[in-house]
């Protein structure tokens, strides 16, 4: 049976169902629809004013590259200029070939890149040495919660060293879902709390931070990567499989089998969420060491880099979080540029 006819242009014929609504597009209609959608997005929630200076969150996988596309192509539009910003988290047979795919990306559409390293801003950490330090005796399960802390730190701080103004991460709906179920399971009522919404407005002299494909599925991200012919990085980090990440993917793909909105119920409902005055997070205040905000002594980059240079990273995790506060300074302190607000694990 031939294809359908585009439902929008009427001209050429449909190369695909979208998804969510059902609707038969050609490949041209589809991509100008989820630049229109994301355009959206940005306008709608005031993401990125005219005059923006914004550092796109630069992986070399398919969200952020499909990001960076779709705001270059609207950049005119919106009045504002990219600069990319890579992380270079020291994890070998990984990293190096994701960041040739950046900096492909960066020459062929034109767009400056800067990379900035753990090594270089964590006193010589990598994830690599991280996981090691983590491991035990078997393989570490805590890699992508120190990974999501630090590369949020990196991230910021190459904002600021090229001059962003705001910082945007390719994260898509699946992502976000995955994250409110993840704070679920985990009973983090101050996660869930921060949670919402499309990004953070920059408290505590942080840049300003969005997702503009916060509503977008994960696998029209990949019906645009194909229709745009963009060329993106897809091996799986070395330590995905530990991470507890993995689960809730696996526990909303069968949520979604059976519920086909359910990802972006779970993405509305954490808009919604209301603590109750008992559950709430108390007021946080300034990190003792590098000034960020902090909901304890230390802010969470702080505290983890603290256990690493102890000997005892696990110190920082969870409850034993709490003993990491109240010990002394560290046995061999290593220099830190740290300066800026809070993070929140993205992975
Ligand atoms: Fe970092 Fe985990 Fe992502 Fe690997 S999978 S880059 S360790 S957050």
């Amino acid at each position: 049976m031939p294809a359908p006819q585009c439902a929008s242009c009427h001209t050429a014929r449909a190369a695909l169902r979208r998804p969510r609504s059902g609707q038969a597009l050609c490949g041209a209609c589809f991509c100008a629809a989820f630049e229109a959608e994301v355009l959206h997005t940005v306008v709608a929630g005031r993401l990125l004013p005219p005059g923006a200076v914004v550092a796109v969150g630069a992986s070399g996988g398919k969200d952020s590259t499909v990001l960076a596309h779709v705001l270059r192509e609207l950049a005119p539009r919106l009045g504002i200029s990219l600069h990319l910003v890579a992380v270079d988290e020291g994890i070998g047979g990984y990293r190096d070939a994701a960041l040739a795919a950046v900096r492909r990306q960066a020459a062929r559409w034109d767009l400056p890149l800067t990379v900035v390293a753990y090594a270089d801003l964590f006193g010589g950490w990598t994830m690599d040495a991280v996981a090691r330090s983590t491991a035990g005796s078997g393989r570490s399960r805590a890699c992508c919660t120190f990974c999501g802390v630090l590369r949020r730190r990196a991230l910021e701080e190459g904002a600021r060293l090229v001059g962003a103004t705001h910082v945007v991460t390719g994260h898509n709906a699946d992502d976000m879902a995955e994250t409110v179920l993840m704070n679920f399971l985990r009973g983090d009522a101050g996660r869930l709390a921060r949670g919402g919404g499309l990004g953070s407005p920059g408290e505590g002299g942080a840049l300003p931070r969005c997702r503009p494909l916060q509503l977008a599925s994960q696998k029209e991200v990949v019906l645009y990567a194909h229709f745009r012919r963009l060329d993106y990085f897809s091996e799986e980090c070395v330590y995905a499989p530990e991470a507890f990440r993995g689960h809730a993917r696996d526990l909303l793909k069968m949520l979604e089998a059976a519920r086909p909105s359910a990802v972006l119920d779970l993405v509305h409902s954490a808009e919604r969420l209301a603590l109750a005055p008992a559950a709430r997070p108390p007021p946080p205040g300034a990190c003792s060491r590098c000034g960020a905000l902090a909901s304890r002594a230390l802010c969470q980059a702080c505290a983890l880099l603290d256990g690493l240079n102890r000997g005892r990273p696990r110190l920082a995790i969870g409850k034993g979080r709490r003993g990491l506060d109240e010990e002394g300074p560290p046995r061999e302190p290593q220099p830190s540029r740290l300066t800026t607000s809070e993070p929140v694990p993205d992975f």
